[in-house]
């Protein structure tokens, strides 16, 4: 007989939640299709199994010596159609970009096309492996080249390395660049400059790479206070990260001459690139001066998020960093074309820089970066063309304005006076009811069927709620977001209690988030079940 692992629990037919909750109790705890599911551990038992695997030959001498397991390794088992279901009725308990909107700011949650998953999973690329013979995999060097190609030519810049896995990573690789340029040149600076307006991971990165971190104030409209800037660059200043366009949701209009004071004074700048999608195939970072920039694949490029990855995020460098690069990276040969690989010379791609003028700082990730995502990045960009890239940069930039317009009535809006936003649209909590707050506002929008949108970023303002709604939202999907919005936010003004105890109709509730972020069980024990 199936010994349940746990003893004391959950046996099929039993209710599992409360009946307490809402007006109309069941006894399994289902709610119509929302089912109610124990975890795994409650459910399983370890004699039970979903695939026959054939008896073990335990006569044979042991190789492991004292590491050999007595004890029977506790995990549980489910057979076949339970195993489906316990994971079908998992994933119906979350949100996704295939269910609805998505209006995560700074997140850039658009709609992860069909086809690039079917290019992804041709057999030709989905099957290489890194350790294959360089001339048995050309066909996936060529796509990491022709991306490489697309990526520095949409950023006016001179050289990229593909191998950074996310965009914190990317940010990584290019404060190291830059670090690697300063100390080629006997420079060692040690301080790094980044905007109240930035993306949170920039002074983490700078303070990652060993640089003291300084704070530059934004002015009355969002954006750098380039006077501020000025006054504190120095002989001490390696350089400066700047998001754009910022985490306000503001294009930095001064880049160029932000760039122009950090040269001038010995820096080099950074840029946080990862909201690149608002201004794709319409500005180009090389021509403001710009010496590093990552870019999110996963955000811009349309691959997957997928519960916190894999992403990618390749940096475009300016000509005088191209050569501190990660190893592999692509960059323009002399002849401005941007190298291709081919049988003779894809060593010099794989390993060495082909002009010779080799600085490298090493290496980011084991191979050459996520090729996954790389294949798919570079289905969306063919299957869009440069003309689709830039009017998806457009859209993108009249859907958040949309948003902006249609809800600055009813959310105080701090930047709606300084003109047209980009990507991404800013509001605060300011009016709302004494006992009320963003939280519960953004709790208030579950009940309504979406995923709460970025909330307490940035920094600048109080009670922040920023929301990027991407290009790929009909007017349909937006105007039905917009309805769920104003209901709240007049909920909110009019102090509507019932807001502190939302979500009222999701499976879970008021979790204890800072306890679920500081203190995460993730390992399952008796005892504590
Ligand atoms: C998403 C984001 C990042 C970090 O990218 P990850 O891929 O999540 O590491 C950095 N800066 C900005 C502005 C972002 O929106």
């Amino acid at each position: 007989m199936n010994k349940p692992i746990n003893q004391s629990g959950w046996k099929p037919g039993t209710p599992v939640a409360s009946l307490e909750e809402g007006d109309h109790p069941t006894v399994t705890g289902n709610k119509a299709l929302m089912l109610e599911e124990p975890l795994i551990f409650e459910i399983g038992t370890t004699e039970t199994c979903g695939v026959d695997l054939p008896e073990t030959q335990t006569d044979l001498p042991s190789r492991l010596g004292s590491f050999v397991r007595t004890d029977g390794t506790g995990l549980p088992g489910l057979s076949e159609p339970e195993t489906v279901r316990h994971y079908t009725r998992l994933s119906r308990q979350n949100y996704a970009i295939d269910l609805g909107l998505f209006p995560l700011g700074s997140c850039t949650m658009k709609h992860n096309p069909r086809l690039n998953e079917k290019v992804a999973r041709m057999p030709g690329f989905a099957d290489v492996h890194p350790f294959q013979p360089v001339s048995t995999v050309q066909g996936a060097l060529g796509v990491m080249n022709e991306l490489a190609h697309w990526l520095i030519d949409l950023t006016g810049m001179h050289g990229v390395a593909m191998s950074p896995k996310a965009g914190a990573h990317g940010e990584l690789c290019g404060i190291l660049c830059i670090r690697a340029a300063l100390e080629a040149r006997g420079d060692a600076r040690k301080v790094v400059l980044v905007p109240e307006s930035a993306h949170g991971t920039n002074p983490a990165t700078a303070a990652f790479a060993g640089y003291a971190v300084e704070d530059i104030p934004a002015d009355k409209d969002g954006r750098v206070d380039l006077e501020a800037l000025k006054a504190r660059l120095g002989p001490d200043v390696a350089g400066v990260m700047i998001t754009n366009p910022n985490t306000c949701g503001l294009f930095e209009r001064d880049m160029k001459a932000i760039s122009d004071a950090v040269h001038d004074a010995g820096g080099l700048v950074y840029c946080d690139g990862a909201n690149f999608n608002a201004i794709m195939g319409r500005v180009r970072p090389g021509d403001l001066g710009v010496d590093a920039m990552h870019i999110n694949l996963h955000k811009t490029f349309s691959t997957p998020h997928g519960g916190g990855g894999p992403g990618s995020g390749p940096v475009v460098l300016s000509e005088a960093l191209s050569p501190f690069a990660p190893l592999p990276y692509t960059a323009r040969t002399k002849d401005g074309v941007v190298h291709l690989v081919e049988e003779e010379n894809a060593d010099a791609f794989s390993e060495k820089h082909f002009d010779g003028a080799m600085q490298s700082f090493g290496r980011m990730t084991a191979f050459h970066g996520q090729m996954g995502m790389f294949t798919r990045a570079l289905t969306y960009i063919l299957s869009h063309g440069a003309d689709g890239l830039r009017q998806a940069a457009g859209d993108a930039v009249l859907n958040a304005n949309y948003l902006l317009r249609r809800l600055e009535d009813v959310l105080h809006a701090p930047f709606a006076d300084a003109g047209p936003c980009m990507h991404e649209a800013l509001f605060g909590d300011e009016g709302f009811g004494e006992r009320l707050s963003t939280l519960d506002l953004a709790k208030g929008l579950i009940d309504e069927g979406f995923h709460p949108m970025t909330m307490y970023f940035p920094l600048v303002v109080h009670g922040a709620m920023l929301v990027e709604p991407t290009e790929t939202e009909s007017k349909a999907a937006l105007d039905q977001f917009v309805t769920a919005m104003r209901s709240l936010a007049e909920r909110a003004k009019a102090g509507d209690e019932t807001l502190t105890t939302a979500p009222h109709h999701a499976p879970r509730a008021r979790l204890d988030e800072a306890q679920a972020a500081r203190k995460p069980r993730l390992v399952w024990s008796e005892e504590a079940s």
